[in-house]
């Protein structure tokens, strides 16, 4: 049995939903559908959650929303039009959406979550009788219903535990469930939503809590690529990921998976696969706990900027017990998170994401380094990317890193720092971000471009 999730973009037209109806008919095993907001149907388009957040600024200053309203109705209207679904959806839709302006403004703590959350709570509304008129016993199902329960976190909501046995009683249904995406509810029963793009957190929760064999989730890339292909042209797309891997290339720029949907997929031990709405035959990225078979080395090339690296010398520094501890004090105080702590024998280097930092904070640090610490030298290095190349099999192949650091070497590019943990799974590189990009080249060409 399997959780299929849709992302915005397969949901934003009639064309496009479909191509999700013959999707989800070709398989039977297809039972629980968890679908996003209807996204972009081209550059220019606005997705209906950014609209939703628009309607809901005007609304809270006290504008008038009418404008408002009625882009995010017409956009829902335009689809059941063209599907030749009944005016009893569309009326439904209209006066959910119009209803939002008559909620509470003051103490509400949930009202930008709500108004949000009704663009996949309509969308689901909408897909649920889509399927039904063409032949599929379809049911919306709404997350209180189905029980995703969450923290109290507006706007970055994190599910309890408790939700996990309430969703297995779904598993039973004889119809095809759909479940909007992106929120859940309180114990207190308030919409609460999950930080953006959290759709597809929902699809991860919903299928490790009916245990199904195999999460879907359905994107408009054939699956995740090697490197980003903005940057290398035509990037291999990889055919299988463990989950960590697909942790470690997330966690540096690989945008196609929310970061924290592979949790609980990785909890229920649920496999899941990346597919393509718009080329269903592709057979996508697959993602599990271990390779299937014989794994290449390294199996993707990851490159994120914005890094800063803040880096002190001090001479013995190795024998002096809890300098460490003392360094990351500081940081603590300033609510600094902290990525990377590359050290040598008497230097130590802090590499943050530039977004911590403001010039009082740098002012502080430095100074506290200085007077308190006492090292010889400290400076705030701007301007890094760091570069990952990842794969678990790259702790039985001797050489990985002297290749990676040739094809870089060989390309004058020049590496402020080398890290790699000790599971092995990725090993970073730290460099000026005006080498990113040729960097990436060269590391995807060492790796990758023999193997095409
Ligand atoms: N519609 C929400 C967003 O745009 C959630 C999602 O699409 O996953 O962030």
């Amino acid at each position: 049995m399997k959780v299929i999730k849709f992302g915005g973009s397969s949901l934003a037209s009639a064309t496009q939903l479909k191509k999700v109806l013959d999707i989800v008919k070709s398989d039977s095993e297809r039972r629980f559908v968890v679908v996003s907001a209807p996204g972009k149907r081209n550059a220019e388009d606005n997705k209906v959650t950014d609209a939703l957040i628009k309607y809901y600024k005007n609304y809270t200053n006290g504008e008038n929303v009418t404008l408002d309203q009625e882009w995010i109705i017409n956009r829902y209207q335009a689809m059941v039009d063209e599907l030749g679904l009944t005016s009893n959806v569309i009326e439904k839709i209209a006066a959910a959406i119009t209803e939002l302006a008559t909620l509470p403004i003051d103490g509400n703590d949930f009202l930008y979550d709500t108004f949000l959350a009704a663009g996949e709570d309509n969308n689901a509304k909408l897909i649920a009788e889509f399927f039904r008129k063409n032949g599929i016993a379809a049911r919306y199902v709404h997350p209180k219903e189905a029980g995703i329960i969450v923290s109290s976190e507006p706007g970055n909501a994190r599910i309890l535990p408790s939700s996990y046995d309430k969703l297995e009683e779904l598993r039973d249904s004889d119809e095809v469930l759909v479940i909007p995406g992106f929120f859940g509810v309180t114990a207190q029963g308030q919409i609460c939503t999950f930080s953006r793009g959290g759709s597809d957190i929902s699809g991860s929760i919903v299928a490790a809590g009916v245990k199904a064999d195999l999460y879907e989730n359905f994107t408009d890339v054939d699956g995740i690529f090697a490197a980003h292909p903005g940057v290398v042209e035509n990037p291999h797309s990889i055919v299988e990921l463990t989950y960590k891997e697909m942790r470690e290339l997330a966690y540096a720029g690989f945008s196609v998976l929310h970061d924290e949907a592979l949790l609980p997929a990785y909890r229920g031990k649920i496999p899941l696969v990346i597919k393509n709405t718009n080329n269903p035959e592709h057979p996508g990225t697959r993602i599990s706990l271990e390779h299937s078979g014989a794994a290449v080395p390294v199996v993707g090339i990851a490159a994120d900027d914005k890094f800063a690296s803040i880096n002190m010398t001090k001479y013995l520094m190795n024998r002096e017990v809890g300098f460490g501890r003392k360094v990351l004090q500081i940081l603590e105080e300033l609510n600094i998170r902290w990525e990377h702590m590359p050290s040598g024998i008497d230097d130590l280097s802090i590499i943050i994401r530039e977004r911590e930092l403001t010039p009082i904070k740098e002012q502080e640090i430095i100074s506290y380094l200085t007077r308190e610490l006492g090292v010889d030298e400290v400076e705030i290095e701007h301007n890094l990317s760091i570069i990952m190349i990842v794969g678990e099999n790259m702790k039985d192949h001797i050489g990985v890193t002297a290749t990676a650091t040739r094809a870089l070497s060989d390309n004058h590019i020049n590496l402020e720092m080398i890290s790699q943990g000790s599971s092995e799974v990725s090993v970073m590189f730290v460099i000026k971000t005006e080498q990113e990009k040729e960097a990436v080249k060269a590391l995807y060409n060492a790796f990758f471009s023999t193997n095409d």
